[in-house]
């Protein structure tokens, strides 16, 4: 399916790519030689952190394969460790990775919302 193919394909011009080389500014809170996490622009929670590795695509886990295990697992322990940084292993936080236009993923490049700070709500 066309549309599929190309909603997969990585645009190196997207947001967080810009944020990446340093065109476009962000609040980092943690970076390491895999990934980088900043605060998001328009926060859903008192504490709300974006984690995106540096690679460039897949998009989402939309694209993901066995050989991405790695790399993702460590993503999720990063997120874990920085939920704990930013005072919220406590009382807890959620982790959210949209995928997809029915998610409402806005940015087409794998990232992991880190949402706290307060109580959520309920979802899912
Ligand atoms: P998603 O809907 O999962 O693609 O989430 C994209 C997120 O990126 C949204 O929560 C936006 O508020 C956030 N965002 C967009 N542009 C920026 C930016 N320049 N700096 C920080 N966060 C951003």
């Amino acid at each position: 399916m066309p549309e599929a193919h190309d909603a997969q394909r990585y645009d190196p011009n997207n947001v967080f790519a810009r944020i990446l080389r340093g065109e476009l500014p962000s609040d980092r809170v943690y970076e390491d030689d895999e990934c980088i996490a900043f605060r998001d622009v328009d926060p859903a929670a008192p504490t709300h952190i974006l984690l995106i590795p540096r690679r460039a695509g897949p998009v989402s886990t939309v694209g993901l394969g066995e050989q991405d295990a790695g790399w993702v697992g460590r993503l999720v322990v990063r997120a874990a460790r920085i939920a704990a940084e930013q005072g919220l292993a406590e009382r807890g936080y959620r982790l959210v990775l949209n995928a997809g236009p029915d998610a409402g993923q806005a940015v087409p490049h794998l990232h992991l919302h880190i949402l706290g700070g307060g109580e959520l709500g309920p979802f899912a």
